[in-house]
């Protein structure tokens, strides 16, 4: 039965309505639909199969470049990075030189859908694996406002002050998982359950780790056996009443060679062996202090010139080399990839669906992959990522066309897309 909605709340151009049974948006970090594919196959995510019948099952784009917070940040504000201004996990500050982190709400140029939701007086919890995002997704969110948002990686630690919320370990049943777990991300999900258990919050954010994806290709055991807990967490929420929404960041692809090496190519070195040492900068926005899985290694950099050589002159040597995909100016890539210029590059330089830039070789750690072989993301070839819900879409939202969904569209499907 629809019930007349009184008063959606308007947040960024977009309209919500407010939840009347929990709402769990989940971001399954670098969940490749291959990986579901491969579960669903092996018979091991039942919950998720059952979407194709019950809910709904689609395909969806990622905002690019295909990191971690650029996207975590469009799903919760439900635009791209041209209007909130997160474009990477790192960036050079064109103002002043220097080499940041993405992470301050200070970046962020517009509130999130969470914030908006607290303020109407919804209650709000947001739990993510890293803590590197928990500043962003809670702004507006926790202290006055009465919200909850930490993260796993320091769930040992929350205050009501900070995190709205304090005994985490105690509340989840557990001690706070390791950095480089599985556990890192099923800790999110089982303290999202316990929180709707409690009553606490009836809008749910809960964004995972990569580490699993990163490590592992799709019908490896381990991603078989994550994916399988994730279905079973999926399946408690919507025991408990839950309408539950499922996106990811970004998909993963192999980035190795055939002898198992990864396929890069460091292009601050290819770029100052041609143009002379310090002709140019590049920065990887990949980069997290978390780097163990990746080397800090993606398909998608940004070069700056430092003396004076025009883009199209570094383009032109760029292109052309094996496994670049595209060569795009500061103008071309703000406005094809919907990024805010005033934080881009002179050129943006991205690899295929097998390759992977770095800056210079020196500042990249790959032996802690250790004879694996590098998966990672970045660029266009991980820009399909899976869209679930786990009811059936109401009249307005089947008639809807499917064809260019986004990830960030999926607060609107899970809010506004299935009757309350
Ligand atoms: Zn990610």
């Amino acid at each position: 039965m629809e019930q007349t909605v009184i008063d959606p709340i308007g947040v960024n151009g977009r309209t919500y309505r407010r939840p009347n049974r929990p709402a769990v948006v989940i971001c399954a970090d670098g969940c490749d639909p291959r990986y579901l594919e491969a579960g669903i196959a092996a018979g091991m995510l039942p919950t998720i199969a059952g979407f194709r019948e019950n809910g709904f099952c689609g395909l969806a784009d990622a905002a690019m470049p295909t990191f971690t917070n650029p996207n975590n940040v469009s799903i919760v504000t439900g635009v791209a990075p041209a209007r909130h201004g997160i474009s990477g996990n790192f960036a050079l500050d064109r103002d002043t030189g220097a080499e940041v982190m993405m992470t301050d709400p200070a970046m962020l140029r517009v509130p999130t859908l969470l914030a908006a939701m607290s303020q109407a007086g919804v209650s709000i919890a947001a739990v993510t694996a890293k803590d590197k995002l928990r500043r962003m997704l809670g702004h507006g969110v926790v202290n006055s406002h009465g919200g909850i948002c930490f993260s796993s990686e320091f769930a040992d630690c929350c205050t009501l002050a900070e995190h709205g919320i304090d005994k985490v370990e105690a509340l989840v049943g557990r001690s706070k998982p390791d950095m480089y777990s599985a556990d890192l991300s099923l800790f999110v999900l089982d303290a999202g359950i316990k929180l709707v258990e409690e009553s606490r919050a009836k809008l749910l954010y809960l964004s995972l780790s990569d580490y699993v994806q990163h490590g592992h290709a799709p019908d490896e055991p381990e991603a078989l056996d994550f994916h399988r807990a994730l279905d079973q967490r999926i399946a408690r929420l919507m025991e408990l009443g839950c309408v539950v929404g499922v996106t990811a960041d970004h998909g993963m692809n192999d980035k190795a060679l055939p002898d198992g090496s990864p396929h890069v190519i460091f292009l601050e070195d290819v770029l100052n062996r041609e143009f002379g040492a310090g002709a140019v900068r590049v920065i990887c926005p990949i980069t997290d202090p978390f780097v163990r899985h990746h080397g800090a290694l993606g398909s998608f950099v940004r070069v700056y010139a430092k003396t004076g050589i025009a883009p199209a002159e570094l383009a032109r040597a760029v292109r052309g080399l094996p496994g670049i995909d595209q060569v795009l100016d500061r103008a071309a890539a703000s406005a094809e990839y919907e990024l805010p210029w005033d934080r881009e590059a002179d050129l943006v330089v991205t690899g295929d669906a097998n390759t992977v830039l770095g800056a210079s070789e020196a500042e990249h750690d790959l032996s802690e992959l250790a004879g694996h072989r590098l998966r990672s993301h970045g660029g266009r070839g991980e820009q399909r990522v899976p869209f679930l819900l786990s009811h059936l879409l109401n009249g307005e939202y089947q008639d809807k066309p499917k064809t260019r969904l986004r990830n960030f569209d999926i607060f609107d499907f899970a809010l506004n897309g299935v009757s309350q």
